[in-house]
């Protein structure tokens, strides 16, 4: 209980009343009593002594009783003046026996109406300063109506009041008694704005994520119960598990207020796709979560997944980046794949899973049969450090065309693995793992052996002298300390010349540390071999490096040769790449060439080199051969 109401009720409360009792009481009785006297008495010559002296002392009496009250009185309004709460005290009928300068001003009510004792209209008033008027005026009819309500069920009714103009303040109303009688009722107001709005605000952070201003987690899981209480057999509810591929990277390498940026967009687009119910959550870090309710059939999975896909895929402007990032998601139905949320969550992140091992960038539904193979991440992790040994890894080639001669000028190698029990595995799924394992270096190291070699027999028994091989190096091995003599040993080893090998490196390896990079390729340059930018125009946009290091060739990214349209903006892209590089006296190479209409295009373009299905797929070792044995 309000300590404030328990001092009123003893100092304020009923000395007010008695206060208010003794001027209307006391005085008349007074008053009757010496009219009488005076009556009986005023022809009465011998005026006793003991009487005028009785009466003397009556008035004397009420004069220091009335200064006692006036005293106390005084006390009292210090009293109710010396707290921060807004105090107004009513007898039963609603009179105002006192009231606090806080009360004015917290209602912005004048003294002279609540003087006036027109309770009233300072009530409606004040009703009309608050949020939910209806139910406080119920509350005081329900007061005023029914007087004997206990004091524990007046206090129930101690409640929160929004002000319109966004003040909160804790209401609490006490019933006075003397004895057995109600007199009266006393009502405090106090402020507590500042301890809600905090209070909120910590609700706030525990229920939404600070970043993205979407549900955290913990909102997610009671949303995804309130939603499957709602379900029913007519609708599915799907789940969905998304996560950015290789968000990562763009984080280490553009810095963490990049990284936030780009998550912030992320969310406000894939929120741009869904539909009025639906609910999407960052689980954290780079992953989100997506309830879609009443989904009747697959096609509304699908026009869903197909419009966040598309809304990717223009790229995100961040400061002078251009971002591109790519989705994978994971998706399970209720009840199908599960019938609670903790079961349905779990199912959705297998499916993602699955979507990462295959290549990510797409997605996928949950069935059974993947749940075993969700710990195929950590399968492949504990195999990929026997897969060397066991001879799993393949290199593949991937022949660059000159598109002018249709010479093959070049043969790309990019790394295969051969799992004995989950058959071919991308090399987009295993080298991250391979990156944070560190198993990467031995793993590179033994490709650049194998492309070596490779080539040297090409160029040796095909009588290919000068064809070149290109080999890509991951970020880890960019970083290792004797990377240059690593390769040299390897140029040795295969005895191929330094100018036939090509090193493919991406923008966001190169930038990762300026110094370390143009130091290594300066390196490398020496040594006679070539360097390309891999994947150019995905990664970092400042292009002041182009001319700081000593780069040869810039590899188009198959992004931008994908969606090449006469006439768009891809191709504003990919001409001003090539531009570029011409600029720059570098070669341009065009990735991911699949149909005529591309090439025609790049040819327009004067691309020269080009590399994709269109001319082959990366061929096994033996399949290369024979199909360099053919051409020739
Ligand atoms: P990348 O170096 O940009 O290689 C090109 C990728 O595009 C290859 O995928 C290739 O199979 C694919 N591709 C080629 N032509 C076409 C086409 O016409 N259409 C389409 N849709 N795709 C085409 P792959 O082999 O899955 O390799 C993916 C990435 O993995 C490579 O991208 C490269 O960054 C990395 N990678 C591959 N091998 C190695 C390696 O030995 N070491 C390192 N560090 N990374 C490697
Ligand atoms: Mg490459
Ligand atoms: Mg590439």
């Amino acid at each position: 209980m309000n300590i404030v109401i328990i001092e009123l009720i003893t100092c304020v409360v009923i000395p007010l009343i008695a206060l208010h009792i003794f001027k209307f009481i006391v005085p008349k009785f007074s008053h009757n009593k010496i009219q009488k006297y005076q009556n009986n008495n005023i022809y009465k010559a011998d005026s006793s002594n003991s009487l005028a002296s009785k009466l003397q002392r009556e008035i004397s009496e009420r004069q220091r009783i009335e200064t006692e009250l006036e005293k106390s009185l005084f006390l009292q309004k210090a009293t109710l003046e010396s707290t921060k709460d807004a105090i107004l005290i009513l007898d039963n009928l609603d009179t105002v026996l006192g009231f606090n300068q806080n009360f004015l001003d917290i209602w912005g009510i004048s003294e002279l109406l609540v003087k006036s004792g027109n309770y009233k209209k300072f009530l409606i008033i004040a009703l009309k300063k608050i949020e939910r008027p209806r139910h406080y005026l119920s509350i005081f009819i329900k007061l005023n109506q029914n007087t004997d309500i206990q004091l524990n069920e007046i206090n129930e009714i101690n409640e929160t009041i929004l002000f319109k103009d966004g003040r909160i303040f804790n209401a609490y109303c006490q019933r006075q008694q003397l004895g057995e009688k109600k007199i009266g009722i006393v009502w405090s107001f106090r402020d507590v704005t500042v301890e809600k709005l905090a209070l909120n605000t910590i609700q706030y952070h525990t229920l939404y994520d600070l970043l993205t201003n979407l549900p955290n987690r913990v909102l997610f899981n009671s949303l995804l119960m309130t939603s499957l209480e709602k379900a029913d057999h007519n609708y599915n509810l799907a789940v969905c598990f998304l996560d950015l591929d290789r968000f990562k990277k763009i984080n280490d390498s553009l810095g963490h207020a990049i990284g936030d940026q780009l998550l912030q967009m992320v969310a406000q687009r894939i929120r741009q796709c869904l539909r009025p119910g639906d609910t999407i959550a960052r689980w954290g870090g780079d992953e989100f979560t997506i309830i879609l309710p009443e989904i009747s059939n697959s096609e509304d999975i699908t026009l869903i997944q197909e419009r966040i896909f598309a809304a990717f895929k223009q790229g995100f402007k961040i400061d002078n980046h251009h971002l591109n990032i790519s989705p994978s998601i994971g998706i399970a139905l209720y009840p199908q794949h599960g019938k609670d949320a903790e079961t349905l969550i779990k199912n959705a992140d297998a499916a993602l899973s699955r979507v990462k091992l295959q290549g990510r960038n797409q997605y996928k539904l949950y069935h059974p049969a993947i749940n075993s193979q969700a710990t195929e991440l950590f399968i492949l992790e504990n195999s990929l450090h026997q897969a060397l040994e066991r001879q799993e890894f393949k290199v593949y080639y991937q022949p660059q065309v000159n598109s002018s001669t249709g010479e093959i000028t070049k043969m790309e190698a990019l790394l295969r693995w051969e799992h004995p029990e989950l058959g071919l595995i991308p090399p987009a799924t295993f080298i991250p793992i391979a990156e944070e394992t560190g198993l990467i270096l031995p793993i590179s190291e033994w490709v650049l052996k194998t492309a070596c070699l490779q080539n040297k027999t090409w160029q040796e028994t095909l009588n290919f002298p000068s064809l070149s091989v290109a080999v890509n190096l991951s970020t880890r091995q960019f970083q290792q300390l004797n990377l240059v003599s690593m390769v040299q040993q390897v140029l040795l080893e295969t005895n191929l010349e330094p100018q036939y090998l090509e090193l493919e490196i991406t923008e966001t390896v190169a930038m990762q540390d300026v110094e370390l990079s143009r130091k290594i390729l300066k390196e490398l340059d020496k040594i006679g071999l070539t360097i390309s930018i891999d994947d150019f125009g995905t990664g970092y946009s400042s292009l002041s490096y182009l001319k700081d290091f000593p780069i040869h060739a810039l590899k188009i990214d198959q992004s931008f040769v994908r969606d090449l349209v006469n006439g768009d903006n891809q191709t504003a892209i990919t001409t001003a790449i090539i531009a570029l590089a011409h600029g720059l006296n570098l070669a341009v190479v065009a990735e991911g060439v699949e149909t005529e209409e591309q090439f025609n295009l790049l040819r327009i373009l004067e691309c020269e080199v080009m590399q994709g299905y269109l001319f082959s797929h990366p061929l096994s070792a033996e399949e290369a051969t024979r199909m360099l044995r053919a051409y020739k």
